[in-house]
């Protein structure tokens, strides 16, 4: 794994930020930053050296994970140990993940601050790097992307009349967990009949109807590593007007995965699906964004929403997922991964999205 290299990018970035050190304490940019997979941990950047803090009883994992930084183990709190190395070296600035930080620890952080130190609040700056993928993070994401499409496949032959949503959940979530995953990215989503017309309609114990969508969306995470894959079904003949929304979506995927090039705005992306959709009249249907970032957590940014400005950079690994859902009658999404190459972007999904009669 490259964490040293994360690790002295990182210490750069923190030199144009004018940050003395930084605190991390959120598990995937532990993860990320120093390899660590443990929950109660906290790496402090400090005079261009890493120091990584936990308690006794992740002695043995912090010293097999944790890379590019002396392990300590304290017997307190995490908190007090770094405050009293910052206090030692007369640091001043000392950045930590505003957006992850518990009431609790800034009260403790408050109570420990001394003359010579201030905490700065910083957010998103750990994830800001972790939005760029680097070859060790591709390769595994390639992985998990396939084993989520595998495990997908193998589930498929369960969607039929009569078949309770759960079970075809866990079908899928039994075939992942025999491939190796190490979890599931989110809960399950089986969403059929009607309830295919509910974004996050998870898997209830509601059987297959003899007719009507399935919407199927699963992640598998694999070394860390998040997958996200959505495909719809169609239980029975589809008829006139869903085929109409099928391909309307299907028409939007391609024309979001089509906008995807460094230098677009995520903004510009989600513009593209939704401009589709509108052509079709199914705009007001398209209730959430086009798609998201995806990595050691299952919703990273950049946000492919509307307006959003953040500008797409190759090795960025993001979702394209429109979706079309009408009350009372169904919805249809259909989600691939993608990374974003020099030139545009490359599909990871390795499946069809031809409509699937059953
Ligand atoms: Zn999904
Ligand atoms: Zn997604």
């Amino acid at each position: 794994m490259e964490h040293q290299s994360r690790q002295k990018g990182f210490e750069q970035m923190l030199e144009s930020e004018r940050l003395d050190g930084f605190l991390v304490a959120h598990p995937a940019n532990l993860r990320y930053l120093c390899g660590y997979t443990g929950s109660n941990g906290l790496l402090l950047f400090l005079d261009g050296r890493r120091t990584f803090f936990t308690d006794g009883r992740y002695t043995q994992q912090a010293r097999e994970e944790v890379a590019g930084a002396r392990v300590r183990i304290a017997n307190g709190s995490l908190l007090a140990a770094a405050a009293r190395m910052i206090g030692e070296k007369k640091a001043r600035a000392i950045g930590f993940e505003a957006d992850h930080t518990t009431v609790a620890a800034a009260s403790e952080m408050r109570r420990l601050a001394r003359r010579n130190v201030s905490w700065k609040p910083a957010s998103g700056l750990v994830m800001h790097r972790r939005m760029v993928k680097d070859a060790d993070e591709l390769r595994i994401l390639r992985d998990a992307v396939k084993m989520g499409a595998e495990v997908y496949q193998q589930a498929l032959p369960a969607v039929r009349p009569g078949v309770r949503e759960s079970e075809i959940a866990g079908e899928l979530e039994f075939a992942a967990r025999r491939a190796g995953a190490d979890g599931m990215a989110f809960e399950t989503i089986v969403a059929s009949g009607k309830r295919s017309a509910l974004p996050h309609g998870r898997a209830s114990s509601r059987p297959i109807a003899r007719r009507g969508f399935v919407v199927i969306d699963s992640g598998v995470v694999l070394h860390g590593y998040c997958s996200d894959m959505t495909r719809t079904v169609f239980v029975g003949r589809i008829g006139r007007e869903e085929r109409y929304w099928y391909d309307a979506v299907l028409e939007a995927q391609l024309a979001g995965i089509a906008a995807v090039k460094p230098g677009a705005t995520a903004g510009d992306v989600d513009h593209a699906a939704r401009q589709v959709l509108r052509r079709f009249k199914l705009d007001r249907f398209f209730t959430h964004s086009t798609g998201h970032g995806v990595g050691l957590e299952i919703h990273e940014p950049p946000r492919l929403g509307k307006g959003q400005q953040e500008r797409l950079q190759a090795g960025m690994v993001i979702t394209i997922e429109p979706g079309v859902y009408i009350p009372e009658k169904g919805g249809i999404r259909i989600e691939d991964m993608v990374v974003v190459t020099p030139t545009g972007c490359a599909i990871l999904t390795p499946v069809s999205k031809e409509l699937m009669q059953i």
